[in-house]
């Protein structure tokens, strides 16, 4: 999935950071932590076919499509990623947040592996930091913890885990969320770095 964006030029640059890690693993509750800090920080609002949890809102959370919708994003190109994960779709729309990058913004995408791999080629500028959990056992206790999946979903995302977390290495920057104000500090500084030269980083 090719980008129609130019890069950024480095004076103006925004910068378009993936946040990645096994679900369960505390991305959403690092990025509403940075966000209080950060207001000007803007997360992506994905697409996705899995049904609404009790309290999620369309257009806030994310836009619940069905598979037909979804699939018709998918033909009109209005994704910058999609995948399947887990036994749902999920992607990101390209327009909001090409053009928030473009203007000079910080915009955060959360995301899985398959989706940060596209992003990593078709906008291989953007910052890629990987979410760790301290144990397989405090991934597990997590999600249980969360209370908001089946017993079979979260199996399926445990699944999903073990592949997930050998791709660690893949990216920028790991941050193990063992005490969320230690990772913070450490997310913080990977999305404030000055933003390296490509050839320096790669
Ligand atoms: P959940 O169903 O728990 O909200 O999300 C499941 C997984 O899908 C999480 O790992 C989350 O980061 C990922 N995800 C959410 N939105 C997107 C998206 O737009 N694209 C991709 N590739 N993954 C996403």
């Amino acid at each position: 999935m090719a980008s129609t964006a130019s890069p950024p030029s480095r004076s103006t640059a925004g910068k378009l950071i993936v946040l990645t890690g096994p679900s369960g693993v505390g991305k959403g509750t690092l990025l509403k932590a940075l966000r209080q800090k950060h207001p000007d920080i803007f997360v992506s609002i994905s697409a996705t076919t899995r049904a609404p949890r009790p309290g999620e809102v369309h257009a806030q959370h994310y836009y619940f499509l069905s598979r037909e919708q979804f699939a018709e994003w998918v033909e009109q190109g209005e994704f910058l990623e999609w995948a399947e994960y887990a036994g749902n779709c999920y992607g990101t729309p390209r327009q909001p947040v090409l053009e928030r990058v473009e203007q000079g913004e910080k915009v955060v995408l959360e995301i899985e592996l398959e989706g940060a791999r596209q992003v990593a080629k078709s906008y291989p500028q953007a910052l890629r930091i990987f979410v760790l959990p301290p144990s397989q056992e405090e991934l597990e206790r997590r999600l249980r913890l969360r209370a908001q999946d089946s017993e079979a979903a979260i199996a399926r995302r445990l699944s999903c885990s073990q592949t997930e977390l050998l791709a660690a290495k893949e990216f920028d920057f790991q941050i193990v969320n063992h005490q969320l104000d230690e990772a913070l500090q450490q997310l913080e500084a990977a999305v404030f770095e000055p933003t390296p030269l490509l050839s320096s980083r790669r």
